[in-house]
């Protein structure tokens, strides 16, 4: 069953020791991939990786709102410091000249910051508000498709991208979508919201182990689904609680079909022509 992983971060600490093992796994049993970068030394690494690759491995380069602040995160068991960067389109253009290179992302908005002093927050938000903006100028600019990543922002992602779309309708592709929802946490309303924007959306592993999509699943427009594994995260059943890789989109691909009362083969189907169409795959 052929299928596209559209969003996995081969290039984080969890995959040192079997980064290749891990890749080889997912194209062996047809499973392509586009590894997402979230700051420039992610990005240019998940470059590096694609490039060891004749065929089937591709790259997003960009800037991810978390990204824009000091941080100390959890990686691999260890506590690793991460510097804030500066979105500097001219070093990601370096980047994204490499044909491996078929996305900006991920991009987006991230409100979720339970620890967030209120003084400096609402300025962050404008900061992220205001990178997001750049770098989907940015996309446009270089004729590619968006990862965007949405967490608790939807009001303001909505108003974003609308106001977005407004100002550009005219340089935006209309055979084909120009962006994705990656790892959509929204509800009904919501993505037929941005459907009508132009967008696609993603599912991971989520749609598993949750219910809350189920509907929409079935209801949703054909050439708007795409499936991810978001990998190392949202690792779906029966796997939950391990390290999450693209071998396993296709259980999410399986869900989804149960889910719609079709055959794992049609979801590959049409999902794999639908991230060709978007990252326009050969
Ligand atoms: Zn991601």
């Amino acid at each position: 069953m052929k299928l596209i992983d559209t969003h996995c971060h081969l290039n984080m600490p969890y995959f040192k020791d079997d980064i290749d093992e891990t890749i080889h796994r997912a194209l062996n049993a047809g499973i392509e991939m586009v590894i997402v970068g979230v700051d420039y030394k992610t990005s240019k690494k998940a470059l590096e990786i694609a490039n060891r690759y004749q065929n089937g491995v591709y790259v997003a380069v960009g800037l991810h709102p978390e990204s824009l602040e000091d941080r100390l995160e959890h990686e691999n068991g260890s506590k690793a410091y991460f510097k804030a960067e500066e979105f500097n389109a001219d070093i990601y253009q370096q980047l994204a000249k490499f044909p491996r290179v078929v996305a900006v992302g991920e991009i987006g908005l991230d409100y979720f910051r339970p620890d967030a002093a209120s003084d400096t927050w609402e300025e962050a938000k404008k900061k992220q508000r205001r990178v997001f903006l750049q770098q989907l100028e940015f996309a446009l600019q270089l004729g590619l498709p968006a990862i965007i990543h949405c967490r608790q922002a939807h009001d303001d992602m909505l108003t974003l991208l609308t106001n977005f779309k407004n100002k550009y309708r005219q340089l935006l592709p209309t055979e084909r979508p120009w962006g994705v929802l990656h790892c959509f946490s929204g509800d009904e309303n919501l993505a037929w919201h941005y459907f009508n924007l132009g967008l696609s959306i993603s599912f991971t592993g989520l749609v598993t182990f949750s219910k809350n999509w189920d509907s929409l699943i079935r209801k949703m427009p054909d050439d708007r689904l795409l499936v991810e594994t978001d990998a190392p995260f949202m690792t779906p059943e029966p796997y939950r609680g391990k390290r999450n890789e693209p071998l396993l989109v296709s259980y999410v691909a399986k869900r989804i079909a149960e889910i719609r009362g079709v055959s794992p083969e049609r979801i590959a189907a049409i999902t794999t022509a639908n991230a060709k169409q978007l990252f326009r795959l050969g």
